[in-house]
């Protein structure tokens, strides 16, 4: 028997999902890319970030157009919010990218979800440099310590089990032949490579890396960043990977600025 809501699952928006648009949007998904499903005959992809990552952004929407998938653009502006306890919560101005609902996507929703848990499936081809690349701009960390002269490159892979991220590693070793170690942050688990095998790692992702996140993947690891805003050389602290400490302070005052605003319409009286 056809039902109306079968006739519309029939004239859905379809869209081929080979193994190469497969791996960008698994790469995706293995950071914060998400899969809604408005019903049960269609999902949607995506994406929030950082204003500051727009480009990333924008690349993801031109890649969603080449493999046929239509997506719009928003922003969200700066947030303050107030929960019931009285903590204030502080929210960057950020960027998202959204596609429309597909019938195709829905397979690959069931890939990443159990009900609404985010699963790790086994079939991710983590020899695609694309799928890699996208995985670290979204969930890896760069750095080097100058006094043990290591390179250290982290995946955040918190969002995953233990043997889920043990999996990972066995197949880095496996697939890349890539050393891992696993270790724990607030007890849970995070990827990490070091050294030669974090140099290799940075070669192999960087030509899909969007300029944004060039500082995470440096072709000379021992070169300093430049600042960029001023171009200086940023040497020493860690923590300072894209601004000099003159305009990581600006920034920063710009955006308590944005926050009291914000704030002041919270507490505005109601008239
Ligand atoms: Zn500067």
């Amino acid at each position: 028997m056809i039902t109306p809501s079968l006739k519309r699952w029939g004239t859905g928006n379809r869209v081929k999902v080979t193994l190469s648009s497969r791996d960008f949007l698994d790469g995706l998904l293995l950071g914060d890319g998400y899969y809604g499903s408005p019903s049960v005959y269609s999902a949607f992809f995506r994406l929030n970030q950082k204003a500051l990552h727009e480009d990333w952004v924008l690349n993801i929407g031109k890649r969603l157009e080449d493999i046929g998938i239509k997506y719009k653009l928003g922003e969200v502006p700066p947030q303050v919010r107030v929960t019931k306890t009285g903590a204030v919560i502080n929210a960057a101005a950020s960027v998202y990218v959204q596609s429309l609902s597909y019938r195709d996507l829905i397979q690959e929703r069931d890939r990443w979800y159990r009900g609404n848990v985010k699963i790790l499936p086994k079939d991710i081809r983590l020899g695609a440099q694309e799928l890699l690349a996208h995985w670290y701009m979204g969930d890896g960390n760069f750095s080097v310590n100058r006094e043990n002269k290591s390179v250290n490159v982290r995946l955040h892979t918190n969002a995953f089990s233990e043997a889920d991220v043990a999996w990972l590693s066995k197949s880095f070793a496996n697939v890349l032949g890539l050393k891992t170690t696993i270790n724990h942050w607030r007890r849970q688990p995070i990827l990490c490579l070091q050294n030669e095998n974090a140099s290799r790692f940075l070669d192999f992702v960087r030509p899909y890396i969007s300029k944004s996140f060039l500082y995470k993947a440096p072709e000379d690891c021992w070169k300093p960043s430049k600042c960029e805003v001023c171009g200086l050389d940023l040497i020493g602290r860690p923590r300072f990977t894209r601004f000099c400490h003159q305009h990581r302070r600006e920034r920063m005052l710009a955006q308590n600025r944005e926050r009291a605003r914000a704030l002041r319409k919270i507490n505005a009286p109601v008239v």
